[in-house]
């Protein structure tokens, strides 16, 4: 199936061995060259000499966003500055930016990455490649352009934003691929419905990056855009960027790039891997990279993984669709809701339109409340809505044990934004 960019584990069989090499290489690395490892390992009782299985991962220590915060700004740098060859940097959570910083090797690693899921979602040299994502200290726009023009398609990299150089561009150079956010995409499409530019486009594939995205949101991008195939591509700066795996279009799942981080499912409560199939928080563990290698890197990001063989014949392992994360749970009458379940269940429901937002509140009696605000799918007659209404109220009743009001609104009357559209309102007072 890949041809250009394969497994570098040679049968699917040997994938637990190159895992296992990679992670005896990482912690040796990081052991002689991160004072930050060393004292970590030491304090959890490890030396490099004592990993000898992938059950050894349990003994290692976790690393967190705290961390890469307190050691500001190179907490894991465990190769000379002499070696370094760039930084990139997001936003943290806890203040400090995020820095990450990359050898050659590194960034020769990303690429193969990346360039892997070009070949996977089906592109030839022959493809124009239209960028619209951040250029920067982001990791998005170098990624999807060095990783293109590595893998020898035209890359055509004008960043985010300004709908009317994108639409432009995009006709006059017959682009075949664009990249984005979905909430990019999504008004790229509806910019596109409203000038009836699509007969003038000549576009195939639209890879999307960096969000979630809904079915309705995806249909949309679809059929205003003349588009067939739509994929998610995944990644955070901190394993090396965007580029680390991607979905083949065979259901939502994503092949990940096994033979260059473990990815380990935990339950973010108890730290313990989650039964399979089950909801947990990405855990990673890098396997070659130099400068800022990852030693059970806690993500935040819930998922699940996603047994048994895939049709379209890539062997690389899978997980499901990012289902939120763990920072955005709300807790709602003692029960756990995140965003990525009520994105679940309005796509199984048919009716509903692009977009949603979620009211959590007190009402007068000061009981927790949740209202949902959903379009109707483009040109419902609203004569339709009560039925709509109890399928969502049911589903929601299903999926997340808790009674919720449904309001529905016109398709194209929620915000839409270029960057990540804000779905979840807390208008509860916590005193
Ligand atoms: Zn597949």
């Amino acid at each position: 199936m890949l041809k250009r960019f394969p497994s570098k584990a040679a049968a699917p069989a040997d994938l637990a061995a190159h895992q296992l090499a990679g992670l005896k290489w990482t912690v040796r690395h990081a052991f002689d060259n991160s004072p930050f490892y060393r004292e970590r390992l030491a304090a959890a009782g490890v030396t490099p000499e004592s990993i000898t299985s992938l059950q050894d991962l349990d003994r290692l220590p976790f690393l967190t966003a705290q961390d890469l915060s307190d050691g500001y700004p190179f907490a894991l740098r465990s190769a000379p500055f002499a070696d370094l060859v760039r930084i990139h940097a997001s936003s943290g959570t806890t203040g400090k930016r995020k820095v990450l910083c990359y050898t050659q090797q590194d960034l020769d690693d990303w690429q193969s990455m990346f360039a892997r899921c070009y070949e996977l979602a089906g592109l030839t040299r022959e493809d124009r490649v239209q960028i619209a994502v951040g250029y920067g200290l982001w990791t998005a726009g170098v990624g999807f352009q060095q990783a293109c023009e590595k893998f020898g398609a035209l890359a055509i990299p004008v960043g985010p934003g300004n709908l009317e150089l994108q639409t432009s561009l995009m006709i006059d150079l017959q682009t075949t691929v664009f990249c984005c956010t979905a909430s990019m995409g999504l008004l790229l499409a509806e910019e596109v419905h409203h000038k009836g530019l699509r007969d003038k486009l000549n576009l195939k594939k639209i890879i999307l990056g960096a969000e979630r995205s809904s079915s309705a949101m995806l249909e949309t991008m679809k059929e205003y855009l003349g588009v067939k195939d739509v994929y998610d591509i995944t990644g955070l700066t901190e394993v090396y960027g965007p580029g680390t795996g991607l979905s083949c279009g065979h259901g939502s799942a994503i092949h990940y790039w096994g033979d260059y981080y473990i990815l380990e499912i935990l339950d973010p409560t108890t730290l313990l891997p989650v039964a399979p199939g089950e909801v947990g928080e990405m855990v990673f563990t890098t396997l070659c990279k130099q400068g800022a290698p990852l030693i059970r890197y806690r993500s935040r990001d819930l998922t699940r993984l996603v047994e048994g063989a895939c049709p379209c014949g890539c062997t690389l392992p899978r997980h499901d669709r990012i289902l939120g994360r763990s920072d955005d749970v709300v807790i709602f009458r003692g029960v756990n809701v995140y965003p990525g379940q009520i994105d679940e269940v309005l796509n199984g429901v048919a009716g509903t339109g692009s977009e949603y937002q979620v009211h959590l509140g007190h009402s007068e009696d000061g009981r927790d409340f949740m209202k949902i605000r959903v379009e109707r799918a483009k040109g419902l007659d609203p004569q339709a809505d009560l039925q709509l209404r109890k399928a969502i109220v049911s589903g929601i009743k299903h999926t997340l044990i808790v009674t919720c009001e449904v309001e529905l609104v016109d398709y194209g009357s929620l915000p839409r934004s270029e960057k990540k559209t804000q779905r979840i309102f807390d208008e509860r007072k916590f005193e």
